[in-house]
């Protein structure tokens, strides 16, 4: 699928201004605004989209809130929604390498995971639901004689869905496959820096012939359409993966407004722990390095505080050091590239203020902590890693979301589960040991959404991810993600 000539005149075409989809079409910003879109690659202005408004905002939940009581959508037969969904899938698939290359130039991220995370993922996540719509029904109650209780799920309304930069497509899709599978209509709020993907896949699915109005997609400000979407009293369902800090202003919004139910996934500090007893060495290396270079570290679930047993300690550090020295960072649409660029500036600066702090608390950088390749007008950082870092420092409790690692010494398993658990987020986690037991005892012990062991990250479309604690609330990916957007209703029967 990888065709270097073509990925090359695809990096140099000239990129069309992005706009909103709303009932349909595409249009511009109602207030004629719109904001540079700046390519993370070189720092150069790729396009503009449309700085959306609220009325922008205000119009696209109207178009999605009458496509969803007219029931175009909500009660055309599952199998129906089906066809065009699989259709939609199929679209994206043979659109993957343009909708990848524009992703990257938009976004940064390196081309092999864009390629597998981004449209790949997005057409399998859609084509997962699609497959499932079919299969899903109500139940009758075991009652007494006498009453039948009929278990309706109904599709749950207009589905708003704020989403983030890092993997647009992929997230967005954990967000509309469900939802359309379910029946819902959706306005989607893309990030500002990772919008223009989204725009192509909305267009795509009104190819497929999923009616107007039923997927809207509102560019600009969070704190513009977001908000607007938050605090609309027609959005009956918000689903988001973003910042702990916007996950509650949209829970206050929620409060402020109609009390629509709000789904937050909202990052982590996740503890990647090894015990020396690890089987083997070098895999649990390589693998952590991946769980937290790759996409430069902008990745929720990354695993971004290494835990590991004092006497493996230093051998373990520095074979990860080499490693991280020999990841290539830079041009993320060369395909040997194994970490892009940084997303944006203003995450570049985050990022190396947390690098600082660290330095001036006495912490070693072991490798890297600078941004490197600056000649080239993009947003690079070396890939990094800290020791010395104590439970309280902000690099152990904070996400920073890009490529720096935390790593922490432990003694025993007591205080590896309580490092472990020492933070307000839980969303992933991973546990390196041969000990099958202790391998057991740590998944029930750590609070996080998923515990890998022997291993990092990976998990398929099967599987459920949601965090606890501050990470947030409800599950992204297999077949619970239904239950966000599926309401049950009872109807209660005399015989
Ligand atoms: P980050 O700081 O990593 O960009 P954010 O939580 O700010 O994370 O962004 C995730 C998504 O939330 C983006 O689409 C962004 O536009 C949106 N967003 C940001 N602020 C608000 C807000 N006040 N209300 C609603 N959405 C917002």
């Amino acid at each position: 699928m990888f065709d270097p000539v073509r990925v090359e005149a695809l990096r140099r075409a000239p990129v069309a201004p992005g706009s909103h989809v709303i009932d349909g079409e595409r249009r511009q910003a109602s207030g004629g605004g719109a904001m540079d879109v700046i390519s993370p690659i070189d720092g150069s202005i790729l396009t503009t989209i449309p700085r959306g408004t609220r009325e922008d905002a205000e119009i696209a939940i109207g178009a999605a809130r009458r496509a969803f009581d007219d029931g175009r959508w909500s009660e055309l037969a599952p199998a129906e929604r089906k066809k065009i969904l699989l259709k939609w899938a199929e679209l994206i698939d043979a659109n993957a390498l343009e909708l990848a290359v524009l992703g990257v130039r938009d976004n940064g991220t390196e081309i092999g995971m864009a390629l597998k995370a981004e449209p790949g993922s997005a057409a399998a996540t859609i084509r997962f639901y699609a497959e499932a719509v079919d299969k899903i029904g109500g139940e009758i109650a075991p009652t007494g004689p006498g009453n039948l209780g009929l278990v309706h799920r109904e599709p749950a309304g207009v589905v708003g869905a704020i989403v983030p930069w890092n993997f647009p497509l992929m997230i967005g899709a954990w967000k509309l496959g469900p939802a359309l599978a379910a029946g819902c209509t959706v306005v989607l709020k893309p990030a500002e820096t990772a919008s223009l993907t989204l725009i192509r896949i909305a267009e795509l699915a009104l190819e497929a012939g999923l009616p107007a109005g039923v997927l809207n997609v509102v560019t600009g400000e969070g704190a513009v359409v977001g908000e607007a979407i938050a605090r609309s009293m027609d959005v009956d369902v918000l689903v988001f993966t973003g910042s702990a800090a916007t996950g509650r202003r949209l829970l206050e919004a929620s409060a402020q407004s109609n009390l629509k139910r709000v789904y937050l996934e909202l990052g982590g500090k996740s503890p990647n722990i090894v015990f020396a007893d690890t089987p083997n060495l070098d895999e649990a290396v390589k693998v952590s390095a991946n769980g937290i270079f790759r996409n430069s570290g902008q990745v929720c679930v990354a695993g971004s505080r290494l835990l590991v047993e004092r006497c493996l300690h230093d051998a373990f550090v520095e074979k990860l050091a080499e490693h991280a020295q020999d990841l290539r960072v830079g041009d993320p649409l060369d395909p040997a590239t194994a970490a892009g660029a940084v997303n944006s500036q203003r995450q570049l600066e985050q990022n190396l203020a947390f690098v600082e702090e660290a330095r001036a608390r006495g912490r070693r950088i072991v490798t890297g902590g600078d941004r490197i390749l600056q000649e080239t007008g993009g947003y690079y950082m070396a890939p990094t890693i800290v020791t010395g870092v104590g439970p309280d420092d902000r690099l152990a409790r904070e996400e920073v979301f890009g490529p720096v690692l935390a790593v922490l010494p432990f003694d025993t398993e007591d205080e590896a589960v309580a490092i472990a658990n020492g933070t307000d987020y839980g969303l992933a986690a991973a546990v390196w040991t041969a000990d099958l037991s202790r391998a057991h005892r740590m998944v029930r012990r750590i609070r996080a959404g998923v515990v890998h062991v022997n291993t990092y990250g990976g998990a398929d479309l099967t599987v459920p991810l949601g965090g606890v604690k501050q990470s947030g609330n409800g599950h992204d990916k297999s077949l619970h993600a239904f239950e966000k957007y599926l309401n049950l209703k009872t109807a209660w029967i005399k015989l």
